[in-house]
């Protein structure tokens, strides 16, 4: 089968793979002319790691990673720290699997090397898809460069702003959220040594929170940032902040916030759109995964984990219905909307928790934090998370 991937994000090179893997004749289009991630962190959490691990890239991972010892609640007022949760060799004896921190661009970087070692050219660049048209028989693809593409099956994993997307289900509706992420990379060494630390922290407080963790073994620190604030509506991973501003949306935050801030290399800003899940994604041979067909709000981090499980479920199911490409697509879908539509519905109650206006007062703080993160409630919030197996889900 021949199947053509757009896209060459976290969750297009993951799918290329799995595809690969189980037999299918893959290529994928990235519009950039280079290949390039931000510079910035992210979790991959144990029901991540699972596929990935399964793809081969164990070793490869853990040798760029960080793998955080655990998470810690901190106040954003006294800096009070509560302990959220164990990982390291917890996460392996609970889950399967690790709980990695990594730069986004390592991971990148493993995803493509390793495509482009099974299939030397599965990536082309600087091509940029415009629109594609469909039979019964297949999928012809046309470029904004007037180049056309043919195959069995056309994925869409062409991120939010999904072309893909657009033509298949028509134009979205993005809602602001009211809430602007900082992001940033810091480098360790900058850093007293009190906060060079390998536990993951979310500071929480009031109409705002701040998470950090270690990245690249322990010499960077990744920064997220995310500030109620309604005057900033761009959705862009590269549009730069100032350190002032950043410094003036924590102003009252504990002195380790700012001297987080005030080292932070280039800080970017990024305002969050929320959209409502989608009831569809497939069509014919035409699907979508990741962000282009369930956007979320990063409060539970797992919209690049929720791309990497769509890439090995849809591999799957292609597997098993090869002969019917449209019900391999149907399958896939059956299976993976429930668990994604949760996904981005719960990231969304978290943003709840994380800014809560009890969390004001030191004493109202306390009293919070006690009845919301008892291990009870955590294990209920995340373990249906993290145990997540996608060589078991039922296709
Ligand atoms: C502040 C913040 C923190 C986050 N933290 C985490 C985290 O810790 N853990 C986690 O799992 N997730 C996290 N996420 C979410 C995660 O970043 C995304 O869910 C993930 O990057 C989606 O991957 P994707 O492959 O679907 O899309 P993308 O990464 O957006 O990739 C899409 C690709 O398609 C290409 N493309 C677009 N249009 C075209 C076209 N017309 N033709 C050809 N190519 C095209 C783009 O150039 C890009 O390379 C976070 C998000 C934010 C905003």
């Amino acid at each position: 089968m021949k199947v053509l991937i757009v896209g060459a994000g976290i969750g297009g090179l993951t799918a290329a793979l799995a595809l690969q893997e189980r037999g299918c004749d893959v290529q994928v289009l990235e519009q950039a002319a280079e290949l390039r991630e931000v510079g910035a962190g992210l979790q991959l959490s144990p029901n991540g790691l699972r596929p990935l691990y399964g793809l081969g890239l164990g070793g490869s991972l853990r040798a760029c990673a960080s793998e955080p010892a655990g998470k810690n609640i901190r106040l954003w007022s006294t800096g009070q720290t509560w302990k959220l949760f164990d990982l390291g060799a917890t996460s392996v004896e609970q889950y399967g699997y690790p709980y990695f921190t990594m730069h986004r661009a390592k991971l990148h970087q493993v995803l493509a090397d390793a495509l482009r070692a099974r299939k030397r050219d599965a990536l082309t660049l600087a091509a940029k898809c415009v629109s594609y048209a469909q039979t019964d028989d297949g999928v012809a693809l046309k470029l904004a460069d007037g180049r056309e593409f043919h195959a069995d099956l056309l994925i869409g994993a062409d991120g939010v702003h999904s072309r893909i997307r657009e033509q298949t289900f028509g134009t979205d509706q993005p809602k602001f959220s009211g809430c602007l992420a900082w992001r940033g990379v810091i480098s360790m060494d900058s850093l007293p040594q009190h906060l060079r630390s390998t536990v993951g922290t979310n500071w929480v407080g009031p109409g705002a929170h701040v998470i950090h963790y270690p990245l690249s073994g322990g010499t960077l620190m990744n920064f997220v940032g995310i500030v109620e604030r309604d005057d900033w509506q761009i959705e862009s991973w590269t549009q730069k902040g100032t350190h002032q501003e950043c410094h003036a949306d924590f102003a009252g935050w504990h002195d380790d916030v700012h001297e987080l801030i005030r080292n932070i290399e280039v800080p970017y800003k990024w305002a969050l759109m929320a959209r409502d899940p989608m009831p569809q994604w497939s069509s014919r041979r035409v699907t979508l995964l990741g962000d282009a067909c369930h956007p979320t709000l990063p409060f539970l981090a797992q919209g690049a984990v929720m791309a990497i499980e769509d890439g090995y479920i849809l591999a799957r199911c292609l597997e098993k219905y090869a002969s019917d490409p449209a019900l391999a697509l149907e399958k896939y879908q059956e299976a993976r909307i429930e668990r994604t539509t949760s996904i981005v519905l719960r990231s969304s109650e978290n943003r709840r928790r994380f800014h809560n206006s009890a969390l004001a007062s030191a004493a109202g703080a306390a009293a919070y934090v006690d009845r919301e993160w008892t291990e009870a409630k955590v294990r209920e919030r995340y373990d249906w998370l993290f145990r997540y197996n996608v060589d078991e889900v039922p296709i």
